[in-house]
């Protein structure tokens, strides 16, 4: 791309690309994928590129194992889906030797990824860049397979669905690179899910902190890939592979305050797929949140809102949310648990929503919650909770309200008016 041109200075400077799934979906594609690796090269750069699988490759391995049975073995399950990945990076290294340039591809074992034990959500301890660094030494150019590493026992492990930004981000930070860009089909960062809210505009420049509220919940960028770009800070570029249209830088920015003209809602985030939990009639004594949550945490369950009523006659009600699909593991830890917790009724509630106001510049100022809430009681949409943090405030609502509650957002907190 012509615009490394201008970057390079001679000196050995790395930088990583991230391709995602569609982006590589076909020949035809990885073939230009390649030519955008091959720029930056030729521009003078070090190049690591991470890919995710081929199209809908992850789907449908995950489909193919559900064929074979009901409960596959997670080592299984992860070596299989770690396959998809290598199919891409092999292409796309022979892709690149095609265009004249020296490439290899590495899995993620080979690329010295070294993840705990966790399959399926694995997380990534250290890498080792001996094999990185020698390659890129040798002027090759390094193809990683994203998604995945290796445990303490030499087995495969997966990062989790949409991994390979937190290998590409990973691999950046290891390898002191430049920058990571993640290449996608999308051409960055908007005001609002574009396909929701028809007048969502591209954010040029955004926090981390922000970008990760926005990532949280529901745009498309890996939130533990930007939580490591935070603490390691790389600077994470997002664009299209398809266009040459500029994307989003995402860094360590804060938005420029002026005492007046303040765009204070940065963006409307979403969230589908949220369940939530009920549990009456709970003893109100300390230390039953402890053994309520404990044994969640330690099948890996993560649980988000949690909200807890006033006790009556020593007895409350607490409710939180989960993924739908953490709901049936939920429910069998929870009925174990509930008669050493003696509690009551156990609920449970499928087809919600998440939809969020994100912003820095919300800090410490009023008025934001309460016109939000009139924003959603206008559109007829129920809140069933709320939660806030200090730059993001959240509703769970009916999942079929999501939609008309993002686009109503979008246009209340006047975020369609271009301001930047
Ligand atoms: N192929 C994996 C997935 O679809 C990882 C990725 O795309 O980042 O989840
Ligand atoms: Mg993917």
């Amino acid at each position: 791309m012509s615009c490394y041109k201008m970057i390079n200075n001679g000196l050995n400077r790395i930088l990583v690309h991230k391709y995602g799934g569609s982006s590589v979906s076909d020949a035809k594609k990885i073939a230009n994928v390649a030519k955008r690796i091959a720029s930056a090269y030729e521009a003078g750069f070090q190049m690591v590129a991470v890919c995710s699988a081929m199209g809908d490759t992850t789907d449908d391995l995950l489909d193919l194992a559900s064929q074979v049975t009901t409960n596959p073995q997670p080592r299984e399950l992860d070596l299989l889906l770690s396959t998809g990945e290598l199919v891409s990076a092999t292409l796309l290294a022979m892709a690149i030797a095609e265009l004249g340039h020296p490439a290899i591809s590495l899995s993620g074992i080979q690329a010295g990824i070294h993840t705990d034990e966790m399959y399926g959500k694995a997380r990534i301890d250290n890498i080792e860049t001996d094999r990185i660094n020698k390659e890129l030494n040798e002027g090759n150019i390094v193809i990683v397979a994203g998604f995945q590493g290796i445990n303490i026992n030499d087995d495969v492990t997966t990062l989790g669905r949409g991994g390979s930004d937190t290998t590409a981000v990973a691999l950046a930070a290891a390898l002191r690179a430049d920058r990571c860009e993640v290449y996608t089909d999308v051409d960055g960062i908007y005001t609002a899910d574009p396909r929701i809210a028809k007048q969502a505009r591209k954010i040029t420049h955004i926090g981390y902190e922000e970008m990760l509220e926005l990532a949280c919940y529901g745009a498309k960028m890996h939130p533990r890939s930007i939580e490591l770009g935070s603490v390691y800070n790389v600077p994470i570029y997002v664009a299209s592979s398809f266009n040459d249209d500029p994307g989003t830088l995402i860094d360590s920015y804060v938005q420029e305050q002026t005492m007046e003209n303040r765009i204070k809602v940065t963006g409307i985030a979403y969230q589908r797929n949220i369940a939530k939990i009920t549990l009456r009639d709970v003893p109100d004594k300390p230390g039953l949140a402890g053994a309520l949550f404990e044994p969640l945490t330690n099948d890996g369950i993560s649980v988000d809102t949690i909200v807890q009523n006033t006790s009556a006659d020593k007895l409350t009600d607490i409710s939180f949310t989960i993924d739908k699909n953490d709901l049936p593991a939920t429910l069998l830890t929870l009925e174990k648990i509930t008669s050493v917790l003696g509690s009551g009724q156990l609920l449970s509630e499928e087809n919600l929503a998440m939809v969020s106001i994100v912003g820095s510049g919300m800090q410490n100022t009023p008025g934001y919650a309460s016109k939000m809430f009139t924003i959603l009681a206008k559109g007829s949409i129920n809140i069933d909770m709320i939660t806030t943090s200090e730059i993001r405030i959240s509703c769970i609502i009916s999942e079929d309200k999501l939609e008309d509650a993002v686009q109503l957002l979008h246009q209340g907190f006047e975020l369609d008016r271009v301001v930047n």
